[in-house]
């Protein structure tokens, strides 16, 4: 057990990679713990699969060291570069959660530095309100120092891939919800460019972890490991160079492209998980403003209009998405604040043009509201207390534990304090 030390005095937040996109892992008014060094392996059962790692430990370290053995995380996000600490607070999910669930529900247990000093386990069996306050909570329960966690047997670290166009949202629904069309990973990349007979086309994606009997004699280790990124992007791009003409035509590209690749094919796992990892500083692309990431989840039964609205709403703003995906979510667990639900997802990636991006992200915050939605924390920079309130009905719930484990809220961030996540008492 490594030394973490709480400082007495002033509020503090844990930050993991800086992987979320808005103000969860920052703050203006207190210190941050990094938690970089915190990152060794401490135990693994190869019969169960179940790793406890030191909660600074990345998804790529974890990668790397068990891919060779046989053993891939149960869910990963769309970036190796997240710590399991992080990853675990921000409850994230992957192209699996349909089958899966988040990487919460694969944690078997944690400990948690409270803010008074002292370490507690807790699990869903063990001090359960404090495992599902964590779960989702945004790191404002106290510092995940070490989790336990499943990671789940490959045959080999290669992915059967298959990409296919569909030509309209009612068709990208179709295939999303088609159970003999659904793989282990399912996802769909929308062309939010297109309107009328194209909208809501996408390029339905979908993989499962190769067998060994399906890769090709000529494919040379069936557990290899891709190299971490070699380009980088070396310098802000002009905000010219990102406006409604570039983002049609990448689009449509984009649909070409990818449409093209006709039936399965194998791929390496990097390729098929984490394509913006090949890039480093691949937010430059969008020049110094940099970008917006806004994800939303709404519920069945209202998934199709919700997220149809949503779209016309976008498109009809004239301010388009560089990217778009949209998701079939499972069921929700039972973390307070955690952000799937049984329904649909969709992410858009949107140019910081000021105010106009910052009104449109209210007006499709009040869609998301009506529908029964909510919008992912681990990426909001925007929206207020107010809608947060409206979206998530547990808050209350989690903001009594809150009380409980920190009543002198200790754990604080620039995320917390805008959106009076602990209350305003
Ligand atoms: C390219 C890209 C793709 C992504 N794809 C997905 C995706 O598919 N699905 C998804 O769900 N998310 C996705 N994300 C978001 C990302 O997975 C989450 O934001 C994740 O929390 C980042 O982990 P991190 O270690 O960088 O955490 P940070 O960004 O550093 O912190 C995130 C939160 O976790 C808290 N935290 C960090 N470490 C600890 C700790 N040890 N104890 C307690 N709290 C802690 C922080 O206080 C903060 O509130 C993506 C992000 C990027 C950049």
């Amino acid at each position: 057990m490594r030394d973490v030390n709480i400082p007495k005095q002033g509020s503090l937040i844990c930050r993991g990679q800086g992987r979320s996109y808005g103000d969860a892992a920052i703050s203006s008014q207190g210190q941050v713990m990094l938690s970089e060094r915190l990152n060794r392996f401490l135990a693994f059962d190869d019969s169960t699969g179940i790793l406890t790692a030191e909660a600074g430990a990345t998804l790529a370290e974890i990668l790397e060291t068990f891919v060779p053995r046989g053993w891939f995380p149960a869910v990963t996000p769309g970036t190796q570069y997240v710590s399991i600490g992080g990853a675990i607070a921000a409850d994230v999910h992957g192209k699996n959660h349909h089958h899966a669930g988040t990487l919460g529900v694969h944690v078997t247990e944690l400990e948690l530095m409270l803010a008074d000093g002292h370490r507690q386990r807790c699990s869903p069996e063990k001090n359960e309100s404090l495992f599902w306050a964590t779960l989702g909570g945004m790191g404002l329960t106290g510092i995940i120092t070490e989790a336990s966690f499943r990671l789940i047997p490959i045959e080999t670290a290669a992915i059967m891939a298959e990409h296919n166009p569909a030509s309209d949202l009612e068709v990208t629904f179709k295939w999303l919800e088609d159970t003999d069309y659904d793989d282990q990973y399912t996802v769909a990349w929308i062309d939010c460019a297109s309107a009328r007979r194209h909208f809501g086309r996408s390029i339905v994606m979908k993989g499962h972890h190769a067998r060994r009997d399906e890769l090709p004699d000529d494919w040379k280790d069936p557990f290899f490991v891709p190299p971490l990124c070699s380009k980088s992007i070396p310098f802000n791009f002009p905000s010219f160079v990102l406006n409604r003409f570039t983002m049609a035509v990448f689009n449509e590209r984009y649909y070409r492209h990818q449409g093209r690749k006709k039936g399965s094919f194998i791929t390496d796992y990097a390729s098929f998980f984490y394509p913006l990892d090949a890039l480093a500083h691949w937010n430059r692309l969008y020049g110094r403003r940099g970008f917006l990431q806004y994800q939303v989840a709404i519920p069945d039964p209202y998934a199709h209009e919700g997220i149809r609205r949503l779209l016309e709403h976008l498109i009809n703003s004239r301010q388009g998405a560089f990217l778009a995906v949209l998701k079939r979510f499972g069921s929700a667990n039972a973390g307070l604040l955690s952000f799937p639900v049984a329904g649909y997802t969709l992410a858009l990636d949107l140019p910081m043009t000021g105010k106009k991006v910052l009104n449109l992200l209210q007006q499709l915050d009040e869609l998301v509201i009506k529908y029964g939605g909510r919008v992912y924390l681990a990426k909001d920079a925007c929206l207020s207390p107010e809608s947060l309130r409206a979206m998530y009905p547990r808050l209350e719930e989690w903001q009594r534990i809150k009380q409980v484990v920190d009543p002198e809220r200790r754990f604080q961030s620039d995320l917390s304090r805008r959106l009076q996540l602990a209350g305003t008492l």
